[in-house]
């Protein structure tokens, strides 16, 4: 079984007019170490996805696992135990706190389980180092440039050595020269940790880089260039 599986995933919404479909049997099998760029019109259901990828949503029907395990009969609390360990985010907005430097930010995902032993301390280090930010590590939001923050976010999703990382846009609120680097970025240390990387993007540049490419339309994935 590959390590990340999606099966015929169906979302319905519920509107004053009725239940509104967004995903009408969405498929796909990922293995680590690869990674799957999703492109569509704006409202064609990629966050929804990535969403339900992430557990942060329920399908309405469809099978999802990671690494052979279904977070569909976890509780409330087991999920958030899961996500937190397997699965790292990376938003089109940072999501920082404004309140701790880069290094605290970085670390967030290890306080949500209590004390920081020194190891994942390390690792925060040398996260902000691959992305480039040793320098910065005592440095507030505020004090950080566009790209930087979003670097932070990228080394914050990445503490946990999750098996399955999720970007929804994460290059969407940068300039071309940060984007590019911040994409690349993405891709390099997804390979170096041999992670599932899904990623939704509007940039067929950043798209372009990845092995697998699908363009979400009329609730199904389609491979791109077929449209
Ligand atoms: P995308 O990320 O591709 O722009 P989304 O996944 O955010 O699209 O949304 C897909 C569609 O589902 C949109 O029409 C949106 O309005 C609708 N939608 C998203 N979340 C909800 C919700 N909680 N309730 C009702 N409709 C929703
Ligand atoms: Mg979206």
């Amino acid at each position: 079984m590959a390590d990340f599986l999606a099966k015929n995933i169906i979302k319905d919404f519920d509107t004053p007019e009725g239940p509104l479909r967004i995903l009408d049997g969405v498929s796909v099998e990922l293995d680590r170490g690869q990674s799957m760029a999703i492109v569509g019109p704006s409202g064609s259901g990629k966050s929804t996805f990535l969403h339900i990828a992430g557990t942060l949503d329920r399908a309405s029907s469809g099978e999802l696992s990671l690494q052979g395990v279904d977070p569909n009969g976890f509780s409330n609390p087991q999920l958030a135990q899961f996500r937190n360990e397997q699965i790292g985010f990376v938003f089109q907005e940072h999501y920082l706190l404004p309140q701790l430097s880069a290094l605290e930010n970085v670390l967030v995902p290890a306080v949500a389980r209590g004390a920081v032993p020194g190891e994942l301390r390390e690792r925060a280090e040398e996260l902000l180092a691959q992305v480039d930010l040793a320098e910065r590590r005592d440095h507030r939001p505020a004090a950080l440039s566009g790209g930087e923050r979003q670097r932070v976010a990228v080394a914050r999703a990445l503490l946990m050595q999750p098996v399955l990382l999720l970007a929804d846009e994460p290059t969407g609120s940068l300039d071309q020269k940060n984007a590019e680097r911040v994409g690349q970025l993405l891709l390099d240390l997804q390979k170096t940790g041999d992670q599932i990387l899904i990623c939704v993007t509007h940039s067929d540049r950043l798209a372009r880089k990845f092995e697998v490419q699908v363009s979400l339309e009329n609730g199904q994935f389609l491979p791109r260039g077929s449209e």
